[in-house]
């Protein structure tokens, strides 16, 4: 038992068992979003997330820790009812029309500014679900019967940071909450080649090395080699030209306790400059 829990008021403690009971170990997920499209298409990367979302129990809640919300500071939704984020430009209505109206979690908000120690994590009324989240997490769970709330990406900090704070949250796993980190890890929109976009898997030299070296690295559980990317030359450089997309990645990478399975799916470059790779943790295979 962390540290940070133990040290947790006794209130506390009393009302996650009320409304979070203890479980078994619920399952981690990173998962590459791509392109907001992938919210209202029907393609292999959404039937690889409906797919995984059968090997999850029905969780209590969703701590989403999305790409597309940067912050200075650490916040944390704590609204009833978040509103569905349309984060982008310039795609058809279609996409402008989804709403997903899963449900906050007040509780589950404080729950987790009590369990991070290491800084404060400030309630947030005004943000939602951005595209981040409800694209990949619609998938999941279609009806939006899951409370979601989202852990903002403190811009200012470095790589090692998202990492350890983190690790504050692996209780939440026996509470029937489910980790979702969302972004790309290997992500350059600069240098995306839009004539490739409909040829299957093409992805440039330097974003498939990239992609075999991080794949190995997390199924080798080398979680501070993939903390420390920055020192593995051009490859990674242009694969992570900035950290947003990658950062969720650490966040769920955290979470993986000794036995526990790790499996890759959607191994697919995109564009060229785009990874899909998303990462199931798992107590079992
Ligand atoms: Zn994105």
């Amino acid at each position: 038992m962390p540290l940070s829990f133990a040290a947790m008021p006794l209130n506390l403690l009393s009302k996650m068992s009320d409304d979070f009971e203890s479980t078994p170990q619920m399952p981690v997920l990173f998962l590459g979003h791509g392109s907001p499209m992938n919210a209202i298409e029907e393609n292999a990367f959404v039937k690889g997330f409906r797919e995984v979302s059968r090997r999850i129990p029905k969780p209590n809640a969703i701590l989403c820790i999305s790409a597309h919300w940067e912050t200075e500071g650490t916040f944390v939704t704590a609204m009833p009812s978040p509103r569905t984020i349309h984060d982008f430009g310039g795609f058809p209505k279609a996409l402008y029309d989804v709403q997903y109206p899963a449900s906050g979690s007040p509780e589950l908000a404080e729950i987790t500014q009590k369990l991070v120690q290491s800084t404060q994590v400030m309630a947030d009324y005004h943000w939602g679900l951005d595209h981040g989240a409800w694209s990949v997490i619609k998938h999941l769970f279609p009806k939006a019967d899951v409370p979601v709330i989202q852990l903002s990406l403190d811009q200012r900090q470095p790589v090692s940071y998202h990492y350890q704070l983190a690790k504050e949250l692996s209780v939440l796993r026996n509470k029937g909450v489910l980790i979702v980190g969302s972004g790309n890890m290997v992500h350059n929109l600069r240098m995306v080649a839009w004539d490739k976009l409909n040829v299957a898997g093409f992805g440039f030299d330097w974003a498939l090395e990239a992609r075999e070296k991080m794949n190995k690295m997390i199924i080798d559980g080398n979680h501070q080699g993939l903390v420390h990317y920055q020192d593995y030359g051009r490859a990674f450089q242009l694969a992570v030209p900035s950290p947003e997309h990658y950062l969720p990645l650490l966040y769920v990478l955290a979470q993986q306790q000794p036995g526990d399975y790790v499996s890759l799916f959607n191994d697919e470059a995109v564009a060229g400059s785009l990874t899909m790779t998303s990462v199931l943790i798992n107590q079992s295979a």
